[in-house]
């Protein structure tokens, strides 16, 4: 091995840990759920994005199981090379019918599904225009396109702010296509994009919708289809993304748009074209879990019904959710060291709740991210209060 090589790690590790940045995770010990048991101690799980409480839902897991004995474990090669099998067309028909567009091209994740789509659909006489909170897989699959974006030059505006949006739309029309990406609910402050007014701007300036709805799917919408169903904007946003390891409780990520774009995506996206199909019971469970969304309103109902609950029970009680208006559900701190202590505290009253600091978020803005679930009793909700008090009384209050 390379000594300096691993020299270079250990410098590298010893630096996080100074900055605060460096994490451990904790084992589960359990299925995921609302009250799970990790590192040996039973919590309250509020760090999940299992909001429809899908991922250990007895009718999932039995597709997986029979998908198993149909199909096998895996899908033995990229999907284009013959990696496609039935459940996996299925699945995109399925999804297609559900977002109420012509196709859908699912990918490995929802990273995967950024990484590939973005790049894909611009080129270097392109700009891509991003919200300044957008996602990390946004960012990531804005990097690996060629067209022109950069926050000194512009064209990332204040987060949800329409009038810079339209003042860099005004001044990129030399561009060939542009490209305005937004978070359908953004992901640490659980706040929803101005989707009327972007797709009314790009449809004014000649602009392309991508949306990334991984914390809308199953959240907002009809039976959870997105935010584009939310606003009622169907045949209006150019590209949708969706994730299918939130609530829908699996594994993968996909994009909902025009036959043209999923055609165009078999050929140009390369984590599609380069990396193995999901197995066959991801995609059979995945099937199981839209039978459910579709037909039993019951999880999304106990989702919304906690999230309220949740949500004015720590405004009641003089905490501050900040502009919320999803299960996400941030509890403002401010100071970093303070958020951490929160985070300690919450954890020895028996609620698992992290911490959400620079550079994740902006300095001075820590705060715990709490997220209810149709996995979470009433009870349950009720005993995270109560910690959530008597942590904050612990260290000696928040402000
Ligand atoms: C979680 C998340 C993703 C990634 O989705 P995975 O399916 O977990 O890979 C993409 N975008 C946003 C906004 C997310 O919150």
């Amino acid at each position: 091995m390379n000594a300096n090589f691993q020299n270079w790690l250990h410098r590298q590790i010893e630096e996080l840990k100074r900055q605060n940045l460096y994490k451990v995770p904790k084992i589960l010990e359990t299925p995921a759920g609302g009250r799970v048991r990790m590192n040996g101690k039973e919590v309250v799980n509020l760090s999940s994005n299992n909001y429809l409480g899908l991922a250990n839902h007895p009718k999932v897991r039995q597709a997986a199981l029979e998908a198993i004995e149909r199909w096998g474990v895996g899908a033995g090669a990229v999907r284009w090379i013959g990696g496609t099998m039935e459940v996996h067309d299925e699945l995109e028909r399925r999804l297609a019918r559900f977002k109420n567009v012509e196709a859908v091209l699912v990918f490995t994740g929802g990273f995967t599904a950024n990484s590939g789509c973005i790049p894909a659909v611009v080129t270097e006489k392109d700009v891509i225009i991003s919200d300044e909170l957008n996602h990390a897989s946004i960012i990531d699959g804005v990097r690996l396109g060629a067209a022109a974006y950069k926050k000194s030059d512009g064209y990332v505006y204040p987060h949800k702010d329409m009038e810079a949006l339209e003042q860099i739309l005004k001044r990129t029309q030399g561009f060939e296509k542009r490209l305005i990406i937004t978070d359908g609910v953004f992901s640490m402050d659980g706040d929803i994009a101005p989707l009327p007014d972007i797709v009314r701007l790009a449809e004014q300036y000649d602009a392309i919708v991508y949306v990334d709805d991984a914390h809308a799917s199953g959240v907002l919408g009809k039976n959870g289809a997105g935010t584009t169903s939310h606003f009622d904007l169907y045949g209006r946003v150019d590209i949708q993304l969706g994730t299918l390891s939130k609530a829908l409780g699996v594994i993968g990520g996909y994009i909902a748009g025009s036959a043209k774009l999923k055609e165009w995506l078999i050929n140009r996206g390369r984590p599609y074209l380069f990396s193995t199909a999901h197995p066959p019971m991801v995609a059979a469970a995945l099937i199981a879990a839209l039978d459910i969304m579709e037909n039993d309103p019951e999880p999304m109902r106990r989702l919304w019904d906690n999230t309220r609950w949740w949500k004015s029970a720590l405004r009641s009680e003089g905490f501050d959710t900040m502009g919320s208006e999803t299960p996400i559900t941030p509890v403002y701190v401010g100071d970093e060291g303070k958020a951490q202590e929160l985070e300690r505290a919450l954890w020895d009253e028996g609620v698992y709740a992290l911490s959400i600091v620079y550079p994740t978020v902006a300095r001075g803005k820590a705060r715990i991210r709490t997220m209810p679930s149709a996995a979470h009793t009433q009870e349950d909700l009720a005993f995270a209060l109560e910690a959530f008090k008597r942590a904050r009384d612990r260290i000696g209050g928040l402000g």
